[in-house]
């Protein structure tokens, strides 16, 4: 079992990941798609994108205190590293709770 803000850290990040690719191949492969679609295409990508931060941001915290896990570490991380040190995080910085990583 691992603490349910990884899981829901995961899942989410799983969300925005698949809405950033579905909108660089739709920029980098323009042939891929007829132009009527292109536009729901990245509607829906951009759907998924903001579920995926909005989701990071309002569920992913500390299962004790409710420290908003995601929005602490976009103050205290740099860009690159905000979403693994969510991941990784063994403590909460607010309360010290422990975080349970054991892989399943
Ligand atoms: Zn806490």
């Amino acid at each position: 079992m691992v603490d349910k803000h990884v899981q829901m850290g995961r899942y989410f990040s799983g969300i925005l990941t698949i809405g950033g690719i579905i909108l660089l191949a739709n920029e980098f492969f323009p042939d891929i798609l007829q132009n009527t679609y292109k536009l729901y295409v990245n509607i829906a990508a951009v759907v998924l994108i903001s579920v995926g931060l909005i989701g990071l941001t309002s569920f992913v915290k500390c299962s004790s205190c409710g420290l908003k896990l995601m929005v602490y570490s976009m103050r205290n991380n740099s860009f690159t590293d905000w979403l693994s040190w969510v991941l990784e995080v063994k403590e909460c910085p607010s309360c010290k709770h422990q975080f349970n990583q054991n892989k399943e």
